[in-house]
């Protein structure tokens, strides 16, 4: 007798290793150009990188459009010789970071909050990064150093939230990560926990089961700010690794950087918001650039920027309307625009 037995579940296609995904990013700026058939910009690109090296991984590398020397995910990654134009006012440490280090990779400038610089790698190197010059291999939080940064917050009862930031602190292993979180069980003060990270963009992988088995059994209420800046970066990966943080709980949250010739458009802008809510993701912070050496060639001006949210608030429902801020070295807050 032949009997039906049931179908075996459909398993979730398996994600691949995000640590092998991570190893074989581009770091050639010349194979990044030959993957995009834009090969003969190559003799445009600064010498080392302009001393930031590029990286960025293939599936942040497929969104991007082939043969658009203007693709505004490749204008994220890809060397420019504008980075080495001297810019008055800009400076190597423009948010004042190395002034406030409270402990060993703990930034507390905040009141109630503190930013543990997690870990000094990034998945990606954005070129308007404000950290492109930060001494990581001695700041940096993690390791046997998590001891000083939980002695830090285990001291300050006024410490609500703890901000998991970097580099990108998911390039920690999740077993890494679950250490901290073990010491933080006993920080009953600390009620929050915020990952601010890259990854879940750029390597959406990331958000494996591993992790999100991690994150769903804290104790603490957690909230996911995401780092996306054009919405192309937001394809169908990405708002799966979205609904999987969802899934464990986190709140999502999206923090940008104004950039020219990324996003300095009211439609781009707004693409991204609405791209954003239909992966359950609201609007947070629209950041102005911080001045850090490199980086003048991404500005645009308050006026401009001001504008563009407007145009932006005429358009959107207003929590789609991201807050546009600029951090001042020394300010109690991100100060609004
Ligand atoms: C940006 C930042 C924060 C977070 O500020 P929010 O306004 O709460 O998002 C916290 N600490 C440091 C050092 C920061 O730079
Ligand atoms: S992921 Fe963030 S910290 Fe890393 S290079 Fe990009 S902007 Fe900088």
């Amino acid at each position: 007798m032949i009997t039906a037995s049931p179908a075996p579940a459909q398993p979730s296609p398996a994600l691949a290793d995000w640590r092998q995904l991570w190893r074989e990013a581009v770091t050639d700026a010349r194979e990044l150009l030959a993957l995009l058939d834009l090969d003969r910009l190559a003799g445009k690109l600064p010498a080392d990188d302009a001393g930031f090296p590029l990286r960025v991984p293939r599936g942040f590398v497929a969104r991007m459009r082939r043969g658009d020397p203007r693709d505004p995910l490749l204008l994220q990654v890809l060397p420019q010789l504008a980075e080495l134009d001297a810019a008055p006012g800009y400076s190597r440490d423009a948010v004042g970071d190395l002034g406030a280090l409270a402990a060993h990779g703990v930034l507390h400038k905040y009141a109630g909050r503190a930013l543990l610089i997690a870990s000094g790698s990034c998945a990606v190197n954005c070129r308007y990064c404000f950290r492109r010059h930060f001494p990581y291999a001695e700041e940096i939080a993690a390791s046997a150093h998590w001891r000083e940064a939980l002695a830090h917050l285990r001291a300050d009862t006024s410490l609500s939230e703890v901000i998991l930031s970097g580099g990108d602190p998911l390039s920690l292993s999740t077993a890494k990560l679950a250490d901290l979180t073990t010491g933080l069980r006993e920080i009953p003060h600390v009620r929050r926990l915020r990952i601010h990270s890259r990854l879940p963009v750029v390597l959406p992988e990331r958000i494996d089961a591993e992790f999100c088995a991690w994150l769903s059994a804290l104790p603490q209420q957690r909230v996911v700010v995401l780092h996306a800046n054009h919405p192309a970066e937001i394809d169908a990966g990405v708002a799966a690794a979205c609904a999987r943080l969802r899934q464990a709980g986190a709140t999502l949250l999206n923090q940008s950087v104004l950039l020219k010739g990324v996003n300095d458009d009211d439609a781009v802008l707004a693409a991204l918001s609405e791209r954003l809510l239909e992966a359950g993701v609201l609007p947070y912070y629209l950041h102005q650039l911080d001045r850090v050496e490199g980086t003048a060639h991404f500005e645009v001006d308050d006026a401009r920027a001001r504008a563009l949210v407007e145009a932006l608030r005429a358009r959107l429902p207003g929590y789609l309307v991201p807050r546009l801020v600029r951090e001042v070295a020394g300010d109690p807050a991100k100060r609004p625009l």
